[in-house]
Protein backbone atom coordinates (compact mmCIF):
# COMPACT_ATOMS: atom_id res chain seq x y z
CA UNK A 1 0.00 0.00 0.00
CA UNK A 2 2.97 2.37 0.96
CA UNK A 3 4.30 2.38 -2.45
CA UNK A 4 0.85 3.01 -4.23
CA UNK A 5 0.70 5.74 -2.15
CA UNK A 6 4.06 7.03 -3.06
CA UNK A 7 3.27 6.80 -6.40
CA UNK A 8 0.12 8.33 -6.10
CA UNK A 9 1.99 11.73 -4.38
CA UNK A 10 4.49 11.28 -7.70
CA UNK A 11 1.76 11.40 -9.80
CA UNK A 12 -0.29 14.19 -8.01
CA UNK A 13 2.91 16.28 -8.14
CA UNK A 14 3.71 16.19 -11.61
CA UNK A 15 0.01 16.19 -13.24
CA UNK A 16 -0.54 19.63 -11.24
CA UNK A 17 2.03 20.62 -13.74
CA UNK A 18 0.08 24.24 -15.31
CA UNK A 19 2.60 24.14 -18.38
CA UNK A 20 0.68 21.69 -20.25
CA UNK A 21 -2.65 23.81 -19.94
CA UNK A 22 -0.03 27.06 -21.11
CA UNK A 23 0.62 24.97 -24.01
CA UNK A 24 -2.84 23.92 -25.04
CA UNK A 25 -3.87 27.07 -24.91
CA UNK A 26 -0.71 28.50 -27.19
CA UNK A 27 -2.18 26.25 -29.67
CA UNK A 28 -5.50 27.39 -29.35
CA UNK A 29 -4.71 30.90 -29.83
CA UNK A 30 -2.41 30.18 -32.78
CA UNK A 31 -5.58 28.24 -34.39
CA UNK A 32 -8.12 31.62 -33.29
CA UNK A 33 -5.47 33.96 -34.96
CA UNK A 34 -5.27 32.36 -37.98
CA UNK A 35 -9.27 31.89 -38.43
CA UNK A 36 -9.60 36.19 -37.76
CA UNK A 37 -6.87 36.61 -40.60
CA UNK A 38 -8.87 34.23 -42.82
CA UNK A 39 -12.17 35.67 -41.67
CA UNK A 40 -10.75 39.11 -42.44
CA UNK A 41 -8.92 38.62 -45.79
CA UNK A 42 -10.55 35.34 -47.29
CA UNK A 43 -7.89 35.23 -50.02
CA UNK A 44 -4.90 34.65 -47.13
CA UNK A 45 -6.41 31.36 -46.31
CA UNK A 46 -3.93 28.91 -48.42
CA UNK A 47 -0.96 31.25 -47.25
CA UNK A 48 -2.17 31.65 -43.32
CA UNK A 49 -2.72 27.64 -43.00
CA UNK A 50 0.56 26.95 -44.52
CA UNK A 51 1.93 29.41 -42.07
CA UNK A 52 -0.51 27.59 -39.10
CA UNK A 53 1.69 24.49 -39.76
CA UNK A 54 4.52 24.42 -38.43
CA UNK A 55 3.97 26.91 -35.21
CA UNK A 56 1.02 24.19 -34.58
CA UNK A 57 3.10 20.99 -34.80
CA UNK A 58 5.84 22.90 -32.53
CA UNK A 59 3.58 23.52 -30.32
CA UNK A 60 2.05 19.57 -30.42
CA UNK A 61 5.34 18.22 -29.53
CA UNK A 62 5.55 20.89 -25.76
CA UNK A 63 2.43 19.59 -25.21
CA UNK A 64 3.28 15.82 -25.67
CA UNK A 65 6.82 17.06 -24.38
CA UNK A 66 4.81 18.06 -20.45
CA UNK A 67 2.39 15.27 -20.41
CA UNK A 68 5.26 12.71 -20.64
CA UNK A 69 6.13 13.19 -17.28
CA UNK A 70 2.74 12.73 -16.55
CA UNK A 71 2.73 9.74 -18.53
CA UNK A 72 5.57 7.75 -17.46
CA UNK A 73 4.24 8.78 -13.48
CA UNK A 74 0.79 7.52 -14.60
CA UNK A 75 2.67 3.84 -15.69
CA UNK A 76 4.58 3.76 -12.56
CA UNK A 77 1.15 4.19 -10.34
CA UNK A 78 -0.81 1.74 -12.40
CA UNK A 79 2.14 -0.71 -11.99
CA UNK A 80 2.08 -0.26 -8.68
CA UNK A 81 -1.73 -0.73 -8.20
CA UNK A 82 -0.95 -3.74 -10.20
CA UNK A 83 1.75 -5.23 -8.02
CA UNK A 84 -0.94 -4.65 -5.01
CA UNK A 85 -4.46 -5.96 -6.35
CA UNK A 86 -3.22 -8.66 -8.95
CA UNK A 87 -5.37 -9.52 -11.62
CA UNK A 88 -7.25 -12.28 -10.63
CA UNK A 89 -10.62 -12.46 -10.46
CA UNK A 90 -12.77 -12.50 -6.85
CA UNK A 91 -15.79 -14.70 -6.42
CA UNK A 92 -18.95 -12.78 -7.14
CA UNK A 93 -22.22 -12.54 -5.62
CA UNK A 94 -25.76 -12.15 -7.34
CA UNK A 95 -25.39 -8.52 -5.95
CA UNK A 96 -22.40 -7.37 -7.27
CA UNK A 97 -22.51 -3.65 -7.78
CA UNK A 98 -19.40 -3.10 -10.28
CA UNK A 99 -21.49 -4.40 -12.63
CA UNK A 100 -24.55 -2.15 -11.84
CA UNK A 101 -23.29 1.32 -13.29
CA UNK A 102 -26.27 3.06 -12.13
CA UNK A 103 -25.86 2.16 -8.22
CA UNK A 104 -22.19 2.70 -8.65
CA UNK A 105 -22.67 6.36 -10.85
CA UNK A 106 -24.82 7.37 -7.86
CA UNK A 107 -22.63 6.21 -5.13
CA UNK A 108 -19.52 8.81 -6.90
CA UNK A 109 -22.34 11.18 -7.30
CA UNK A 110 -23.14 11.32 -4.16
CA UNK A 111 -19.20 11.28 -2.22
CA UNK A 112 -18.61 14.10 -4.88
CA UNK A 113 -21.72 16.15 -3.81
CA UNK A 114 -20.72 15.54 -0.01
CA UNK A 115 -17.09 16.16 -0.16
CA UNK A 116 -18.10 19.56 -1.82
CA UNK A 117 -17.13 18.99 -5.32
CA UNK A 118 -19.96 20.68 -7.10
CA UNK A 119 -18.53 21.32 -10.59
CA UNK A 120 -16.86 18.22 -10.79
CA UNK A 121 -20.29 16.65 -10.01
CA UNK A 122 -22.10 18.77 -12.04
CA UNK A 123 -20.42 17.11 -15.03
CA UNK A 124 -20.23 13.67 -13.85
CA UNK A 125 -23.96 13.84 -13.77
CA UNK A 126 -24.38 15.14 -16.93
CA UNK A 127 -22.39 12.92 -18.77
CA UNK A 128 -23.98 10.05 -16.77
CA UNK A 129 -27.35 10.99 -17.62
CA UNK A 130 -26.04 11.43 -21.47
CA UNK A 131 -25.25 7.84 -20.87
CA UNK A 132 -27.95 6.03 -19.32
CA UNK A 133 -30.56 7.88 -21.81
CA UNK A 134 -28.83 6.85 -24.83
CA UNK A 135 -28.60 3.03 -23.40
CA UNK A 136 -31.82 0.70 -25.02
CA UNK A 137 -34.09 0.10 -21.87
CA UNK A 138 -33.53 -4.17 -21.79
CA UNK A 139 -36.50 -6.60 -21.55
CA UNK A 140 -34.49 -8.97 -20.07
CA UNK A 141 -33.73 -7.00 -16.89
CA UNK A 142 -32.24 -8.97 -13.84
CA UNK A 143 -33.79 -7.90 -10.42
CA UNK A 144 -30.86 -6.18 -9.64
CA UNK A 145 -30.68 -4.54 -13.06
CA UNK A 146 -34.17 -3.53 -12.30
CA UNK A 147 -33.33 -1.87 -8.88
CA UNK A 148 -30.66 -0.01 -10.39
CA UNK A 149 -33.12 1.29 -13.38
CA UNK A 150 -35.40 2.42 -10.14
CA UNK A 151 -32.15 4.49 -8.93
CA UNK A 152 -31.90 6.60 -12.41
CA UNK A 153 -34.49 9.47 -10.98
CA UNK A 154 -32.26 9.67 -8.02
CA UNK A 155 -29.57 10.85 -10.79
CA UNK A 156 -31.92 12.95 -12.51
CA UNK A 157 -33.07 15.04 -9.09
CA UNK A 158 -29.28 14.73 -7.74
CA UNK A 159 -28.38 17.28 -10.26
CA UNK A 160 -30.75 20.17 -9.81
CA UNK A 161 -32.55 18.87 -6.65
CA UNK A 162 -32.58 19.61 -2.60
CA UNK A 163 -29.92 17.28 -1.56
CA UNK A 164 -27.58 19.45 -3.92
CA UNK A 165 -28.82 22.45 -2.05
CA UNK A 166 -28.34 20.85 1.07
CA UNK A 167 -24.79 19.87 0.53
CA UNK A 168 -24.16 23.63 -0.72
CA UNK A 169 -25.51 25.22 2.33
CA UNK A 170 -23.33 22.37 4.63
CA UNK A 171 -20.46 23.59 2.44
CA UNK A 172 -20.76 27.44 2.96
CA UNK A 173 -21.35 26.94 6.53
CA UNK A 174 -18.43 24.66 7.04
CA UNK A 175 -15.99 27.49 4.95
CA UNK A 176 -17.30 29.96 7.35
CA UNK A 177 -16.52 27.73 10.62
CA UNK A 178 -13.10 26.50 9.37
CA UNK A 179 -11.41 29.36 7.42
CA UNK A 180 -13.07 32.32 9.24
CA UNK A 181 -13.68 31.05 12.44
CA UNK A 182 -16.97 31.79 12.11
CA UNK A 183 -19.30 30.19 13.85
CA UNK A 184 -22.69 32.07 13.83
CA UNK A 185 -24.05 30.69 10.90
CA UNK A 186 -24.02 27.26 12.04
CA UNK A 187 -25.29 28.48 15.54
CA UNK A 188 -28.37 29.47 13.50
CA UNK A 189 -28.85 26.74 11.65
CA UNK A 190 -28.81 24.54 14.50
CA UNK A 191 -30.90 26.77 16.31
CA UNK A 192 -33.96 26.26 13.44
CA UNK A 193 -32.94 22.02 13.21
CA UNK A 194 -33.40 22.69 17.14
CA UNK A 195 -36.34 19.77 17.23
CA UNK A 196 -34.97 17.26 14.99
CA UNK A 197 -31.38 17.57 16.46
CA UNK A 198 -33.12 17.55 20.09
CA UNK A 199 -34.61 13.66 19.01
CA UNK A 200 -31.69 12.83 18.37
CA UNK A 201 -30.04 13.55 21.69
CA UNK A 202 -27.58 15.46 19.82
CA UNK A 203 -25.60 17.98 21.39
CA UNK A 204 -24.32 20.37 18.49
CA UNK A 205 -25.87 23.82 19.56
CA UNK A 206 -24.22 23.80 22.88
CA UNK A 207 -21.00 22.60 21.61
CA UNK A 208 -20.85 25.20 19.00
CA UNK A 209 -22.29 28.28 21.46
CA UNK A 210 -19.74 26.33 23.75
CA UNK A 211 -16.88 27.19 21.30
CA UNK A 212 -18.04 30.56 20.69
CA UNK A 213 -17.63 31.15 23.96
CA UNK A 214 -13.86 30.13 23.55
CA UNK A 215 -13.21 32.12 21.05
CA UNK A 216 -14.73 35.15 22.50
CA UNK A 217 -12.91 34.54 25.67
CA UNK A 218 -9.82 34.62 23.61
CA UNK A 219 -10.49 37.95 21.98
CA UNK A 220 -12.73 37.08 18.76
CA UNK A 221 -14.74 39.58 17.74
CA UNK A 222 -18.58 39.18 16.61
CA UNK A 223 -19.20 41.28 13.71
CA UNK A 224 -15.79 42.77 14.01
CA UNK A 225 -17.34 44.45 17.03
CA UNK A 226 -15.22 44.41 20.29
CA UNK A 227 -16.90 46.14 23.43
CA UNK A 228 -14.11 44.91 26.15
CA UNK A 229 -11.78 42.81 26.86
CA UNK A 230 -12.36 39.04 25.36
CA UNK A 231 -13.32 37.70 28.83
CA UNK A 232 -16.46 40.39 29.49
CA UNK A 233 -17.56 39.61 25.57
CA UNK A 234 -17.64 36.23 26.71
CA UNK A 235 -19.67 36.55 29.98
CA UNK A 236 -22.15 38.87 28.14
CA UNK A 237 -22.66 36.25 25.75
CA UNK A 238 -23.27 33.73 28.11
CA UNK A 239 -26.04 36.00 29.58
CA UNK A 240 -27.45 36.37 26.34
CA UNK A 241 -27.49 32.92 24.72
CA UNK A 242 -26.85 30.17 27.70
CA UNK A 243 -30.05 30.69 29.61
CA UNK A 244 -31.39 28.60 27.07
CA UNK A 245 -29.34 25.59 27.80
CA UNK A 246 -29.67 25.21 31.66
CA UNK A 247 -31.80 22.94 31.91
CA UNK A 248 -29.64 20.18 30.19
CA UNK A 249 -26.64 21.43 30.13
CA UNK A 250 -25.72 22.64 34.21
CA UNK A 251 -22.72 21.09 34.85
CA UNK A 252 -20.81 22.21 31.48
CA UNK A 253 -22.08 25.78 31.71
CA UNK A 254 -20.68 25.76 35.77
CA UNK A 255 -17.86 24.77 34.30
CA UNK A 256 -16.95 27.14 31.76
CA UNK A 257 -17.97 29.83 34.54
CA UNK A 258 -16.18 28.67 36.66
CA UNK A 259 -12.90 28.60 34.60
CA UNK A 260 -13.31 32.16 35.05
CA UNK A 261 -11.51 32.46 37.92
CA UNK A 262 -8.58 31.08 36.45
CA UNK A 263 -8.44 33.19 33.47
CA UNK A 264 -4.61 34.70 34.34
CA UNK A 265 -3.38 31.21 34.15
CA UNK A 266 -5.70 28.88 32.35
CA UNK A 267 -2.83 26.93 30.67
CA UNK A 268 -2.12 25.39 34.66
CA UNK A 269 -5.93 25.01 35.55
CA UNK A 270 -8.22 22.01 35.11
CA UNK A 271 -10.16 23.73 32.34
CA UNK A 272 -7.24 23.98 30.06
CA UNK A 273 -8.78 20.94 27.90
CA UNK A 274 -11.66 23.26 27.34
CA UNK A 275 -9.88 26.80 26.70
CA UNK A 276 -6.54 25.63 24.86
CA UNK A 277 -7.83 22.19 23.51
CA UNK A 278 -6.19 22.39 19.29
CA UNK A 279 -8.88 19.91 18.17
CA UNK A 280 -11.74 21.34 18.85
CA UNK A 281 -12.05 23.79 15.64
CA UNK A 282 -12.20 20.46 14.00
CA UNK A 283 -14.07 18.26 16.64
CA UNK A 284 -17.03 21.06 16.01
CA UNK A 285 -16.95 20.83 12.09
CA UNK A 286 -16.89 16.99 12.66
CA UNK A 287 -20.11 16.76 14.46
CA UNK A 288 -21.84 19.20 12.86
CA UNK A 289 -20.68 17.54 9.36
CA UNK A 290 -22.57 14.78 10.99
CA UNK A 291 -25.65 15.74 12.44
CA UNK A 292 -26.64 18.05 8.69
CA UNK A 293 -26.11 14.43 6.96
CA UNK A 294 -28.04 12.52 9.96
CA UNK A 295 -30.69 15.03 9.30
CA UNK A 296 -30.96 14.36 5.41
CA UNK A 297 -30.74 10.82 6.52
CA UNK A 298 -26.97 10.13 5.32
CA UNK A 299 -24.12 8.62 6.93
CA UNK A 300 -22.17 10.81 8.32
CA UNK A 301 -18.73 9.45 6.69
CA UNK A 302 -19.03 8.96 2.44
CA UNK A 303 -20.10 5.40 1.88
CA UNK A 304 -18.42 5.36 -1.17
CA UNK A 305 -15.09 6.34 1.06
CA UNK A 306 -15.88 3.25 3.85
CA UNK A 307 -16.56 1.15 1.12
CA UNK A 308 -13.22 1.87 -0.79
CA UNK A 309 -11.10 1.86 2.04
CA UNK A 310 -12.38 -1.08 3.33
CA UNK A 311 -12.37 -3.14 0.23
CA UNK A 312 -8.68 -1.37 0.07
CA UNK A 313 -7.72 -2.84 3.66
CA UNK A 314 -9.89 -6.73 2.63
CA UNK A 315 -8.41 -7.71 -0.58
CA UNK A 316 -5.01 -8.69 -0.11
CA UNK A 317 -6.30 -10.85 2.46
CA UNK A 318 -8.53 -11.89 0.07
CA UNK A 319 -6.40 -12.60 -2.36
CA UNK A 320 -4.27 -14.58 -0.26
CA UNK A 321 -7.31 -16.60 0.20
CA UNK A 322 -8.06 -17.58 -3.10
CA UNK A 323 -4.37 -18.59 -3.65
CA UNK A 324 -4.53 -20.77 -0.89
CA UNK A 325 -7.97 -21.89 -1.68
CA UNK A 326 -6.77 -22.92 -5.30
CA UNK A 327 -3.42 -24.89 -3.68
CA UNK A 328 -5.71 -26.74 -1.81
CA UNK A 329 -8.65 -27.13 -4.23
CA UNK A 330 -11.02 -25.78 -2.05
CA UNK A 331 -14.22 -23.39 -2.37
CA UNK A 332 -15.49 -20.58 -0.86
CA UNK A 333 -19.03 -21.74 -0.19
CA UNK A 334 -20.68 -19.69 2.44
CA UNK A 335 -23.07 -17.71 0.77
CA UNK A 336 -23.39 -14.64 3.00
CA UNK A 337 -20.21 -14.88 5.19
CA UNK A 338 -16.41 -14.32 4.63
CA UNK A 339 -14.32 -17.19 4.82
CA UNK A 340 -11.54 -15.95 7.04
CA UNK A 341 -12.01 -12.50 9.34
CA UNK A 342 -11.20 -9.56 8.16
CA UNK A 343 -9.59 -7.23 10.83
CA UNK A 344 -10.84 -3.48 9.60
CA UNK A 345 -10.98 -0.61 12.11
CA UNK A 346 -13.26 -0.54 15.03
CA UNK A 347 -14.80 3.01 13.44
CA UNK A 348 -15.28 0.47 9.97
CA UNK A 349 -17.94 -1.90 12.33
CA UNK A 350 -21.06 -1.53 12.08
CA UNK A 351 -22.85 -4.42 13.12
CA UNK A 352 -22.10 -6.61 15.84
CA UNK A 353 -21.84 -10.24 15.14
CA UNK A 354 -23.26 -13.17 17.11
CA UNK A 355 -22.09 -16.47 17.21
CA UNK A 356 -24.89 -19.06 18.62
CA UNK A 357 -23.23 -21.08 21.83
CA UNK A 358 -25.21 -24.05 20.84
CA UNK A 359 -24.60 -24.53 16.74
CA UNK A 360 -20.98 -22.31 17.06
CA UNK A 361 -22.54 -21.20 13.86
CA UNK A 362 -22.18 -17.34 12.94
CA UNK A 363 -26.08 -16.12 13.05
CA UNK A 364 -27.35 -14.89 9.75
CA UNK A 365 -30.82 -12.90 8.63
CA UNK A 366 -32.40 -16.48 8.03
CA UNK A 367 -31.17 -17.66 11.19
CA UNK A 368 -31.37 -14.74 13.84
CA UNK A 369 -30.32 -14.55 16.86
CA UNK A 370 -33.82 -15.42 20.07
CA UNK A 371 -33.46 -14.23 23.31
CA UNK A 372 -34.98 -16.76 25.71
CA UNK A 373 -37.24 -15.44 28.53
CA UNK A 374 -34.21 -16.05 31.06
CA UNK A 375 -31.88 -13.65 29.39
CA UNK A 376 -29.75 -15.70 27.05
CA UNK A 377 -29.40 -15.96 23.60
CA UNK A 378 -28.98 -18.65 20.83
CA UNK A 379 -29.56 -18.67 17.21
CA UNK A 380 -33.14 -19.74 16.10
CA UNK A 381 -32.26 -22.79 14.28
CA UNK A 382 -30.85 -24.21 17.60
CA UNK A 383 -33.92 -22.84 19.39
CA UNK A 384 -35.88 -25.04 16.93
CA UNK A 385 -33.92 -28.31 17.78
CA UNK A 386 -34.00 -27.74 21.42
CA UNK A 387 -37.52 -26.69 22.01
CA UNK A 388 -39.54 -28.60 18.88
CA UNK A 389 -42.05 -26.33 19.56
CA UNK A 390 -42.60 -27.17 23.53
CA UNK A 391 -41.49 -26.36 27.03
CA UNK A 392 -37.60 -26.56 26.93
CA UNK A 393 -35.07 -25.90 29.17
CA UNK A 394 -32.19 -23.01 28.56
CA UNK A 395 -28.93 -25.13 27.61
CA UNK A 396 -27.19 -22.32 30.12
CA UNK A 397 -29.19 -22.17 33.20
CA UNK A 398 -31.67 -23.85 34.94
CA UNK A 399 -34.91 -22.13 33.82
CA UNK A 400 -37.63 -23.44 31.51
CA UNK A 401 -38.92 -21.45 28.69
CA UNK A 402 -41.66 -21.55 26.14
CA UNK A 403 -40.52 -21.20 22.68
CA UNK A 404 -42.97 -18.59 21.71
CA UNK A 405 -41.78 -16.32 24.22
CA UNK A 406 -38.32 -16.00 22.69
CA UNK A 407 -38.06 -12.83 21.02
CA UNK A 408 -35.98 -11.76 17.99
CA UNK A 409 -32.73 -9.78 18.59
CA UNK A 410 -31.51 -7.36 15.42
CA UNK A 411 -28.11 -6.61 15.55
ZN1 LIG B 1 -30.94 -19.27 30.37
Amino acid sequence: MDQVQKEHQRLWKRAQSSKCINDVQATIDLLLEARRTIVDDPSSASITLAKLQNPVKASFEATNNDLKEAYSGLNKYTKALDKLFKDKPLPTTEYDSLSQPVLVNRAVAMHLLREGEFSTADTFLSEVSRIHMSSEPDTTMSQAEKQATEAMPDIEAMQSGEIRNQFLLMHELLYEMTEHQNLLPAIEWARNNREALYVRGSNLEFELCQLQFVWLFHGGKENNVSVGSGRLMALEYVKREFPRFQGRYLPEIQRLMGAMAFAPNLEDSPYNSIFNNPNSWERVATSFKGEFCALLSLAAESPLYVAATAGAIALPTLLKLQTIMKEKRTEWTSQNELPVEIPLPRSYQYHSIFVCPVSKEQTTDENPPMLIPCGHVIAQQSLARISKGVKFKCPYCPSESNAKDARKLLL
